[in-house]
């Protein structure tokens, strides 16, 4: 088994009342106390606007809406809250608040098709829902309705009440309550120390907060008082421009945007001498754009994380200058965890530079998937070490590094698509016997969601056509985006995909053709 190598992080205990909302914001004074920045140090900025929200600010908001939500909306623990916004200043806000009242948290991709979004309330039976002008009409009718987020009435919701207030909490929090269907653990975040800065970092997301990455990187940030600038829709020209503008020391991102950093020649337009570093996570970042990137920005620190929904965010991560030499090592253990390298066919568990499955262990462990009938959880959790499904290997100084996937998952620019969603779609085309989705590789989008079908005899279907179905009832990233016609699908007795030889038939074929 690998512990980590970080200094351990002590939890509250279980039974201790204390929710993480108030252990962030608990966090964030210690921090202001003990690094004297000031209140007036912007915890929100909005990238498109310029509008900031300073700290001494963002908690009166909080406190504000937690109110409203509490004693207006009645909303309580046994609510949940769809959330289908576009990365926006009041977000976190929105974030800190409901979990603060308990209700759990139910994010989702605001470039989700209407019918995406009806399969999401239909899993976590939200009873609110909280959009922007440019989502709502894409929800269906909740017992308490849609907020708009970027209205003058959310906005009064986070200013009017004046009064000081005391929310009642109702029973004690436990630390093993949902607190969002992603489910938080933040705790841990205080391992990242990036609150050692002689000002307060400003941190750009180009993550989205709906995916773990984002939700746990908004609460952190108010967790070590980092200055946030929020990017609604993102495009490297309008980040280069927020970090000239707000200097910007650090930035979240999904591999892509490196790539596009890396290619694009905008970058010499712009000043960026106060970047400092770029956190990277989400899907694998090739070496040889690493080694690209570190010529083209020899001052910038490039640190990997790897992490999953499943363990409520970061695995591992690259910390620091001497870390981040490590090229292509997604850093070592957070200190909550420990691990171990499994061999996936015989479960011997397999010592420093062997490659097998990573599991894990540790308080941040999901508590399963929301209407699961399969009983996914059961494969997935094996005396308490979650299989991550990814091939990974420790070396012996404790660095890991991520080589394959082995779970079936495909991921575009770091969004998850799941093969089995798009095959059930494609299996309902009148054209179309039977068929299977596998991850192409792509340069720039790591993966690509690739087609392969079989016709039913008779019937004229076309790669066009296969992939103008899907695009219309799917998001964007979900798009199928090439598709080859085979024969058969290969299958194992018990009916089971065998995608491992059908990459390997995919490939022959596009060699041969
Ligand atoms: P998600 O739950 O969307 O974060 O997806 C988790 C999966 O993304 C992991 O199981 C990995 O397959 C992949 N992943 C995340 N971070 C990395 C990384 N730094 N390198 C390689 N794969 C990654």
């Amino acid at each position: 088994t690998f512990h980590s190598l970080r200094p351990p992080i002590y939890l509250p205990q279980d039974d201790a009342p204390i929710s993480v909302v108030d252990y962030a914001l608990g966090y964030a004074l210690s921090i202001r106390s003990a690094s004297c920045w000031p209140d007036s140090t912007a915890a929100l900025i909005d990238s498109a606007t310029g509008q900031r929200i300073p700290y001494s600010d963002l908690l009166k908001r909080h406190k504000s809406l937690s109110y409203y939500l509490q004693h207006v909306l009645k909303l309580s623990r046994h609510d949940v809250a769809l959330v289908i916004c576009p990365n926006c200043v009041q977000v976190p806000i929105l974030y800190l608040s409901l979990l603060s009242i308990r209700v759990v948290v139910s994010p989702g991709n605001p470039l989700s098709t209407g019918s995406e979004i009806a399969r999401l309330v239909e899993l976590s039976g939200p009873t609110i829902a909280f959009a922007t002008s440019s989502t709502a009409h894409k929800l269906p009718k909740l017992r308490l309705g849609t907020i708009l987020v970027d209205s003058p009435e959310f906005e009064s919701m986070m200013i009017r009440t004046t009064f000081d207030l005391d929310l009642d909490h109702g029973p004690q929090p436990s630390q093993s309550d949902v607190a969002a269907i992603l489910v938080v653990a933040l705790c841990r975040s205080s391992a990242v120390a990036a609150g050692e800065r002689a000002s307060p970092p400003v941190l750009l997301y180009t993550v989205p907060l709906f995916h773990v990455f984002g939700f746990i990187y908004s609460l952190k940030s108010v967790a070590l008082m980092e200055t946030v600038v929020m990017m609604p829709r993102f495009g490297l020209d309008g980040m280069l421009k927020a970090v000239e503008e707000f200097g910007v020391t650090d930035v979240a991102m999904a591999p892509p945007v490196v790539v596009a950093m890396v290619k694009s020649g905008s970058s010499e337009r712009y000043d960026l001498s106060s970047l400092k570093s770029l956190v990277i996570g989400a899907a694998p970042l090739g070496k040889d754009v690493i080694a690209a990137f570190k010529a083209k920005f020899p001052t910038v620190e490039l640190a990997q994380g790897y992490g999953l929904t499943e363990l409520t965010g970061p695995v591992s991560r690259v910390l620091g200058p001497e870390e981040s030499k490590k090229w292509g090592s997604v850093g070592r253990l957070y200190g909550l965890l420990e691990a171990k390298i499994v061999d996936p066919e015989t479960q011997e568990v397999l010592p420093p530079g062997k490659q097998g499955e990573l599991w894990v262990k540790g308080p941040t462990t999901f508590k399963g998937y929301v209407g699961d009938p399969e009983g996914t959880i059961e494969n997935m959790i094996i005396n308490g070490w979650l299989r991550t499904g990814d091939l990974c290997y420790f070396d012996d100084q404790g660095f890991l590094y991520v080589v394959d996937r082995l779970k079936e998952l495909i991921k575009y620019n770091g969004y998850q698509v799941a093969p089995a969603e798009l095959e059930q779609l494609l299996q309902s085309h009148p054209g179309v016997a039977d068929a299977a989705v596998i991850p192409y590789p792509d340069e720039e989008a790591g993966q690509l969601p690739f087609a392969c079908v079989v016709r039913r005899p008779g019937c004229i279907l076309d790669e066009r056509s296969v992939m103008e179905f899907v695009a219309k009832h799917v998001a964007p990233y979900k798009k199928i985006r090439r598709v080859a016609f085979v024969n058969s699908i290969p299958k194992s007795p018990a009916e089971k995909i065998l995608r491992k030889d059908l990459r390997k038939m995919v490939l022959a074929l596009l060699l041969t053709t």
